[in-house]
This record gives structure tokens, C-alpha cells and sequence, in this order.
């Protein structure tokens, strides 16, 4: 196997290397993990939840030291790591440690009357081995946060994260050590595309995918082969609607840092900026203005670099595209700095939807905006893309907010905000159309990495059922009245009448 190296892509510095995991050990990892899933999985709840707080804990006494780790890995600054690598886990740590208990405690639900006499409920059971192949864009909370809901819900985790942050991977793997967390629950395993492939066909019980579009269907395709249920967090092009009536002060800041922090590389960062035209010349300049004053590679810089160097030619390419249809770049549009790939904020004006940079992902520092003339223009612009991740929506009218936010087609929806959601513990994250299949964080963060078992129970008193065998005309007439009174109109059947219906056949033997 080979080695992946290690480079800070702020600075260019080497950082070293790291081996990766070779094939047999990764089957070996999955034998291990499948012995670890035995003890773990038993445990009572509030026993993985002590491991998980001991978790906690030593990530907030060692936040800096984290975060410093994971700025040297990705090239985003420290206050952006502490923010969005370090705060969102400890949060959801927390929102699990208050909640998980009833979130996994078995539901008891009704049961029809035509089931009567018995008792239904479900209960949630692990799934066993869970795989989480994560990006580098957030290469911590990315893994983190899947792992610790998978390990609440009583899962073992293999965590395999990006060839393009392989230090944050050494960081999760050095975090379970010093904790002293119980062996071969938390396995991390290294490599780009080929190690994450021979995961998914390592069989695990279920895959938590985050990264592009194209990857997430070779991983669905290739879990299919054995029916692997899967969760795929993806990629997106999210708009955001600047109406008129807006604080457009608060709305021009929103937009400047919901496009340019982590340096764009944000799966929902604002992409396409839609603004009433009575406003769209003043909201430009707004934020021309304080795109300008953005600081990048300085001691207290507001903007990092970027991570990857690929994306950095994509980034390039979708702007000289962008120019050549005739939009007009207001401020950035270059490499900037000796070493690392810093790449300046970007405004683009005079845009349309026959450009790349109005359809496909930009993973990087650009924003490009667009005037629209009414409400329905720009629901209609809005939805004319192939993703559906977040959006946000900017107006005083609240009615007006919740008539748009209704017709937007995205998993989330920011009103007079912008990204923030995936901070709400509480709330279920995820997208629609190309933007993915599945949700975390909330109830559902912790159920979708559990069997759903469904229980009903009779006393077990009786000789036979009305539905069972040997069947007869009575039998069938019975039921026939059954579903008229039930579930039309008119006749009703009292319960005395149903019992004595009943009784006609469980007289018999
Ligand atoms: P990527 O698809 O290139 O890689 C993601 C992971 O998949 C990496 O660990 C990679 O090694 C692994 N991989 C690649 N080929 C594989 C294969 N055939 N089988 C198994 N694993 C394989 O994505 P990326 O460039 O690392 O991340 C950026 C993308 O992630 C963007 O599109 C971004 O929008 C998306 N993203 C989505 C979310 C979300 O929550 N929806 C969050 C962050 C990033």
C-alpha cells in the first residue's frame, strides 16, 4: 500500500506521512470491530454515554490543541476551526447525553381495535459496524459527529477520513486513544479512494457517506451489491433571496460570510445570490464593500485557504467560463500568496443559468449574484438546480418568509440567517434532489443508525384468531362488515357487537 503526504495548504509545509491501511488489515479491522460491536452493543446506554462524556470533556480541555491540528491539516483559520470543528461536536455530545435516553427508550404505540386484546411497541437496536467515509472540507466535526451518533445508538465505528486531511484522521485516532475509550470501537482507517472502497465492500452494516455527487453513487452502487443501507450527505449549490424589505445590512454580512468562510468550501455555502432589483445595485456594492475589506493570510485573517488543489483549478476554470459568457468579476478572481492556495473573495456580477458557476458546486471563495424582479422569479431561480441542500431567505414580512421558505426545494431553510441550522442540535440535517438520502443530528441522528424493531404481543389465552384457519363464509362475512363499519360511512360496529363477533370463532376450536 501506499503513503499519503501530509501538507499544510496554507503554507505548503511538509507535514510528514502516513501509511495506508493496507487490505488484509482492513478486513482484520472489521473482524476486530465486529467482536468490539458484541461488548458495546450490550452496554447499558448510560455506560457508553460515561465513554462519551469522558469524550467531551477532553475535547473542550483540549480544544486549541484540536483545532490547531486541524488548521495545520485544512488551512482554515483557527477561530473558523474552534467554531465549526470543535463547537458543533461538543454541542452534540451534550444534546446526547441529555436526550439520547428517551430518544432510544422503546416507544409504545397504539394498536387498532380490530388487533384487540393486544400491546404494540418498537424498540431501537443497533445496526452493528458502521462505515463513515468523511470529506476534507470539515474533516473532524465530518467524522466526528456520524461516529458519536453511531457509538450513542450502540454501533462500533470505522472511520475512514479524506486522503486530503490525513493528519485530522492521526488527530480522531490519538482523541479515543488518550481517553482510554474501550478498544477496536473506534478504528480509524487510512487512504483515499481505493481504501474506502475495499470499506464499503468489507460489508459493513451501514455507510455514512459525505462528499461529492459522483463519489456518493459509486458508494451507493457498490452497497447495493449486498443491500447495505446507506446515508449520503452531498454536495450543493445553495441560493440565497435578498428581497427589498430586508435589514440589508445584516443580509449583505450574512452573505458575505456564508460565502467565503472555510474559504467557500462549505457544502451549503451561499453560492448564488438572488436580490430584488430595487436593492440590487445598493446590495452590491454592500457587498463588494465588505468582501474587499476581508483579510487573507495575515496573522488575524478572516479568510483561509483553501484545501485542495484540484478545486482550486475548478474554482478557475468555472470563472474563466463565467467570463467568456459575459459576467464581470467586481472584486477577487485570483490566486493570491507565494506558498499554499489562498485564493482572493470573488464577486461576480452579470450572471446567468447558462453558466458553470451558476449550476455546478464552486468549492471555493466565490460568490456571484443576480437581480430578480418578483417573488415567483425568484422561487423559480431558486429551484433551478440539480441540488436541494440549505437556502436562506431574507425579508422583514414574516408571512412572506414562510410562503418562500414553503416552496424552496432544499432539506433546510434559513429565514434572516444563514447556515446556522446545522448548529441546532435539534434539528434533523440532511438535503434533497442530488444533495443526498438520509438525516442526522436530532432524533433521527441517532434512529438512522439503529434497527427499528417492531413488537406486538397478545396474552397468548385464546385457542385461535378471527382471520386464522379453517376459513368459512361466516368468516368472510365478518370481515366484510368489519371493514364497512370500521372505515365507511354510517354502520358502526359497537364494541359489544365486535366481541360477539369475535366470539363466534374463538368458540370454536
Ligand atoms: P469526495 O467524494 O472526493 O471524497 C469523500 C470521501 O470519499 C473521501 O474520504 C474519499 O477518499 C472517499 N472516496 C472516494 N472514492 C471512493 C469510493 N469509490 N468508495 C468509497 N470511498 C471513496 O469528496 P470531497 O472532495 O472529500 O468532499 C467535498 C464534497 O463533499 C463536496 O461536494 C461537498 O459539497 C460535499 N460535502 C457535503 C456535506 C454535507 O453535509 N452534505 C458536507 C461536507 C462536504
Amino acid at each position: 500500500m501506499g503513503v499519503i503526504e501530509m501538507i499544510n495548504p496554507a503554507t505548503g509545509e511538509r507535514l510528514g506521512e502516513v501509511e495506508e491501511t493496507a487490505p488484509e488489515a482492513i478486513e482484520r479491522a472489521m473482524v476486530h470491530a465486529r467482536k468490539a460491536f458484541r461488548r458495546w452493543g450490550s452496554l447499558p446506554l448510560s455506560e457508553r454515554m460515561d465513554h462519551l462524556s469522558r469524550l467531551r470533556h477532553y475535547m473542550v480541555d483540549h480544544a486549541d490543541e484540536l483545532a490547531e491540528t486541524v488548521v495545520k491539516d485544512t488551512g482554515k483559520v483557527p477561530l473558523e476551526a474552534l467554531m465549526t470543528e470543535i463547537l458543533p461536536t461538543v454541542e452534540l455530545l451534550k444534546y446526547y447525553e441529555k436526550k439520547a435516553a428517551s430518544i432510544l427508550k422503546p416507544k409504545k404505540v397504539p394498536t387498532p381495535i380490530t388487533l384487540i386484546g393486544r400491546r404494540s411497541w418498537v424498540e431501537y437496536r443497533p445496526m452493528g459496524v458502521v462505515a463513515i467515509i468523511a470529506p476534507w472540507n470539515y474533516p473532524f466535526q465530518l467524522a466526528m459527529i456520524p461516529a458519536i451518533s453511531a457509538l450513542v445508538a450502540g454501533n462500533v465505528v470505522l472511520i475512514k477520513p479524506s486522503e486530503l486531511s490525513p493528519l485530522t484522521g492521526l488527530l480522531i485516532e490519538k482523541v479515543f486513544r488518550k481517553i482510554g475509550f474501550p478498544e477496536d470501537v473506534v478504528q480509524v482507517i487510512h487512504g483515499g479512494k481505493e481504501v474506502g472502497a475495499r470499506l464499503v465492500s468489507a460489508r459493513p452494516d451501514k455507510i455514512f457517506f459525505t462528499g461529492s455527487v459522483t463519489t456518493g453513487k459509486q458508494v451507493m452502487a457498490a452497497a447495493a451489491e449486498h443491500l447495505i443501507p446507506v446515508d449520503l450527505e452531498l454536495g450543493g449549490k445553495d441560493p440565497m433571496i435578498v428581497f427589498a424589505d430586508a435589514d440589508l445590512r445584516r443580509a449583505a454580512n450574512g452573505a458575505v460570510w456564508g460565502a467565503f468562510t472555510n474559504a467557500g468550501q462549505t457544502c451549503m455555502a451561499v453560492e448564488r445570490l438572488y436580490v430584488e432589483s430595487s436593492v440590487y445595485e445598493t446590495f452590491v456594492q454592500m457587498v463588494k464593500e465588505r468582501t474587499e475589506a476581508l483579510r487573507l493570510a495575515e496573522e488575524n485573517a478572516d479568510v483561509g485557504s483553501m484545501t485542495s488543489p484540484r478545486q482550486v483549478d475548478i474554482v478557475e476554470e468555472q470563472l474563466a467560463d463565467a467570463r467568456e459568457k459575459g459576467a464581470t468579476i467586481l472584486c477577487g478572481g485570483r490566486r493570491t500568496g507565494s506558498d499554499g492556495l489562498h485564493f482572493e473573495p470573488t464577486v461576480l456580477v452579470d450572471v446567468d443559468h447558462s453558466m458553470r458557476i451558476m449550476t455546478e458546486e464552486t468549492f471555493g471563495p466565490v460568490l456571484a449574484i443576480m437581480p430578480f424582479d418578483t417573488e415567483e422569479e425568484a422561487i423559480r431561480l431558486a429551484n433551478d438546480t440539480p441540488y436541494g441542500l440549505n437556502s436562506s431567505i431574507w425579508t422583514k414580512n414574516r408571512k412572506k418568509a414562510r410562503r418562500v421558505a414553503g416552496r424552496i426545494e432544499a432539506g433546510n431553510v434559513c429565514i434572516n440567517d444563514v447556515m446556522i441550522n446545522m448548529v441546532n442540535p435539534d434539528l434533523p440535517y440532511g438535503g434533497i434532489k442530488l444533495s443526498g438520502i438520509g438525516r442526522y443530528h436530532g432524533p433521527e441522528g441517532l434512529l438512522s443508525f439503529c434497527h427499528r424493531v417492531a413488537l406486538i404481543a397478545h396474552p397468548g389465552r385464546k385457542k385461535r384468531e378471527i382471520h386464522w384457519y379453517p376459513y368459512s363464509e361466516p368468516q368472510t362475512n365478518a370481515i366484510r362488515y368489519l371493514i364497512r363499519s370500521l372505515y365507511g360511512k354510517g354502520l358502526r360496529l359497537s364494541l359489544k357487537e365486535l366481541f360477539n363477533l369475535a366470539g363466534q370463532f374463538l368458540r370454536r376450536k
